[in-house]
């Protein structure tokens, strides 16, 4: 399991055209090919001043790959600002434009991860953007305390991006320096009931309010609390600065990776009674 190359067909996007299709005094509307870099994508509306999505700056990966698992980070998803998903059915060749509204996106989920998962190319996606009286949205904990800290009282849609991009640096191992597929887990989403009860043990434990009565809990605390940041096994790790995140540190096999995800997994599950689910593909 895990130890073999993928023995399959590999199509990747190229094209990284950008167009503008629609525009007003307040809003634009840009359709990008799938083969973008999505970090160019943020600069580039930056440039433009166009606000939406400074948020998810620095987020490696393709403009393709976005809506897949509805990419999301310091507060907002990138499902706030799609418009649709343009692409072919995979196994009839039918072209289809489908709306935000049927992409079934949630909490690093879409339609593309189920019902369309390995049927479906996409090869441009639209997002509405705002051109002015931006929507600036730096509530989220660490963008909040960053923002004070560098005395930013009326963040513009570049401070956002800036210090989103520094506290990312400062957290997260870059691939290019170690392997890493970023969050491994996603953070569980629990009914208030459930966290009362956590709470009874571990009355610290961090939460934010969820859609639907919910809570999310960072599954990167829960990690932490196990004992697992920073420690290594042979070739693989938790990452010293970001427990959620998983790195190989040689030339470690997906098996190792994979086992070291399962030991964390019956650790949280033992001291928290959660199961944590991976964001990551698993591909056999
Ligand atoms: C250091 C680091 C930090 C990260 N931080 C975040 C974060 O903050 N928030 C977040 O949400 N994610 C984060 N990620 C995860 C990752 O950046 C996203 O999942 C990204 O969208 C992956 O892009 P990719 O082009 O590498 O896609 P791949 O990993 O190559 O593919 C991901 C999935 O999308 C499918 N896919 C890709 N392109 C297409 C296409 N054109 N048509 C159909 N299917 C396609 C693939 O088949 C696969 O199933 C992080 C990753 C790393 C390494």
């Amino acid at each position: 399991m895990f130890i073999h190359d993928f023995d399959g067909l590999v199509i990747k996007s190229e094209e990284t055209k950008m167009t503008v299709v629609e525009e007003n005094d307040d809003l634009v509307t840009i359709r990008v090919s799938s083969g973008m870099v999505w970090h160019d994508l943020v600069m580039t509306c930056l440039k433009n001043n166009w606000g939406g999505i400074e948020n998810l700056s620095l987020i490696p990966g393709t403009v393709g790959a976005a809506p897949i698992q509805n990419i999301g980070a310091y507060g907002i998803e990138v499902k706030d600002v799609i418009v649709r998903v343009d692409g072919m059915m995979l196994n009839t060749g039918e072209e289809q434009s489908i709306k935000a509204a049927d992409c079934k996106f949630s909490y690093r989920e879409s339609i593309f991860k189920h019902e369309l998962k390995e049927f479906f190319f996409i090869s441009s996606v639209t997002l509405r953007l705002t051109k002015k009286k931006h929507k600036i949205n730096s509530n989220y904990d660490a963008l909040k305390a960053r923002l004070a800290q560098l005395n930013i009282i009326s963040p513009t849609i570049h401070d956002v991006s800036r210090t989103v991009i520094e506290i990312r640096q400062s957290k997260l191992p870059d691939p290019v320096m170690i392997g890493n597929a970023g969050s491994f887990f996603k953070n569980p989403v629990i009914t208030i009931n459930q966290l009362e009860k956590l709470k009874k043990d571990w009355p610290t434990i961090p939460f934010y309010p969820f859609e639907n009565q919910l809570v999310k809990i960072p599954a990167g605390w829960l990690i932490e609390t196990c004992g697992w940041k920073g420690k290594r096994v042979g070739l693989v790790g938790v990452h010293e600065h970001q427990a959620l995140v998983i790195v190989n540190y040689s030339q470690a096999s997906g098996k190792e990776i994979f086992q070291l995800s399962e030991q964390i997994l019956n650790d949280v599950e033992e001291k928290f009674e959660l199961k944590l689910m991976r964001e990551v593909n698993m591909i056999d």
